[in-house]
């Protein structure tokens, strides 16, 4: 007897190369453990019929700032660049507390559900107030989600020729004490984990050296991987170039950070030579193209990449600069920009699906259990539902349907087993609280610098 078993799946993607049509799936304690054609379906303790749609691996996120959705689209930065962007909401963020980062990533993560994603990762990278992380890992918690926050940090304040003001920097004695302490506190290195904690100062621009080389003497110590902003902006490659002589990569590669338990976002300036580097040494990319797009920095070179062999995965960004977070619109905008860049060859939604699963998967160094639904995999599944109308005519191919058509969203999400939206709701007691917490902090919180 099966803990679960979703039926009626029209087309079911498996992993690359692996699909069926007709299919039916069951869950056993959290994990895949068979799937078959219709008219085979075994007996199991809950049956759910998602009424020939198209069902996926629940999509993974490999870069996010979920308390930015406190300042989402918030009016006097959305035109500036990105540096002008940070020193504007900076201030704003000196303002977060335990109770913003739970309530922010509470909404944060139920957005993503919507949007088919089962495994996030987050970055926090603001700590003006002690454990703010551990809020996270509550709400992640509360609602039952694999969650991967970073240890972000910001040791460069301006007083140090950096761009963060210091209400928003900690020094770095703080922040390695405070990240050894979150990973024997909550990382779960073992198969089929629901919280893994990874080390991420957040860019050159903002970390100073020390903190680099002694996170990555940290993560060398203790096995768990890092994650930093890299290649971004050009005013960042100026700022590196002129503070340390060297490109973003090149000092990424001298601080110890060119390994495979690192993966970097958006990666969009590095020369073909570093993309080479990059891919031998290991390291993962996070693909943020909405964030990219919107803030105007430019876009990845993501087929070079996958070329030379960097593992790709994708990113939402944070709320304020891509202002939404669902991942099939990442994935989406993914396919869209690859054809733009490279051509109608350069990207199929067989590749951007590959990149949203088991390219984040990749990048997470959890490529074994996540980012695919064959037996043995973590039940983490997402069925898709589109308007019937949006869908009408498109037979042939339910996979580039899933991309090309839509907008799609999730009608069932599952995370371990467990049914987070159903029948396009979400199951979270706890929303309704939450948005009524999350209009009142965010009032207070844009209010407070205006006044
Ligand atoms: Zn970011």
């Amino acid at each position: 007897m099966h803990d679960l078993v979703i039926r009626d799946i029209g087309h079911l993607v498996l992993e690359p190369g692996s699909e069926l049509s007709n299919a039916w799936l069951a869950v056993t304690s959290g994990r895949v453990a068979a799937v078959g054609e219709a008219g085979t379906e075994p007996a199991a303790e809950q049956v759910v019929s998602v009424g020939g749609r198209t069902v996926t691996p629940g999509l993974v996120n490999t870069h996010h700032h979920m308390y930015q959705n406190l300042t989402r689209s918030y009016g006097p930065v959305v035109n500036g660049s990105l540096f002008d962007w940070l020193t504007g909401l900076y201030p704003i963020w000196a303002g977060l507390d335990e109770e913003a980062v739970y309530v922010s990533t509470y909404v944060g993560i139920a957005e993503l559900l919507l949007g088919g994603c089962t495994t996030s990762t987050d970055h926090l990278y603001v700590h003006p107030r002690p454990n703010l992380v551990d809020a996270q890992i509550r709400a992640a918690r509360d609602i039952g989600f694999r969650f991967y926050p970073t240890r972000g940090s910001m040791s460069l304040s301006v007083k140090d020729g950096g761009l963060p003001p210091d209400s928003v920097t900690q020094d770095t004695d703080t922040i390695m004490a405070d990240s050894q302490r979150l990973i024997d506190a909550y990382h779960d290195p073992a198969p089929g984990a629901m919280t893994r904690i990874a080390l991420a100062p957040c860019s050159p621009f903002s970390v100073d050296d020390t903190l680099m080389r002694q996170t990555a003497e940290l993560s060398e110590r203790t096995g768990v991987r890092m994650h930093t902003h890299l290649a971004e902006d050009v005013d960042e490659h100026t700022f590196c170039l002129e503070r340390y002589g060297r490109t973003p990569v090149e000092h990424f590669e001298d601080v110890g950070w060119a390994g495979d338990r690192s993966w970097v976002a958006h990666c969009i300036y590095p020369s073909a030579d570093e993309i080479q580097r990059l891919a031998n040494a290991g390291v993962g990319v996070a693909h943020c193209p909405s964030s990219n797009m919107l803030i105007g920095s430019g876009t990845a070179g993501v087929a070079a990449m996958r070329r030379a062999g960097v593992p790709v995965g994708l990113g939402c960004d944070g709320s304020a600069s891509t202002d939404h977070a669902s991942l099939w619109l990442e994935a989406r905008t993914a396919l869209l920009l690859g054809r733009f860049a490279g051509g109608p060859t350069a990207m199929t939604a067989r590749d951007a699906l590959e990149i949203a699963t088991v390219g984040s998967a990749r990048c997470l160094g959890w490529e074994d259990e996540l980012g695919k639904l064959v037996p043995g995999s973590v039940a983490d599944l997402v069925a898709w539902h589109m308007d019937p109308v949006s869908l009408a005519g498109a037979h042939s191919d339910p996979v580039e349907a899933l991309l090309r058509c839509g907008p799609a969203r999730a009608w069932t999400t599952v995370v371990n087993g467990r049914i987070l939206v159903d029948s396009g709701q979400l199951v979270l007691p706890g929303l309704a609280d939450a948005l009524t917490d999350h209009r009142r902090i965010a009032t207070r919180l844009q209010h407070a610098l205006v006044h």
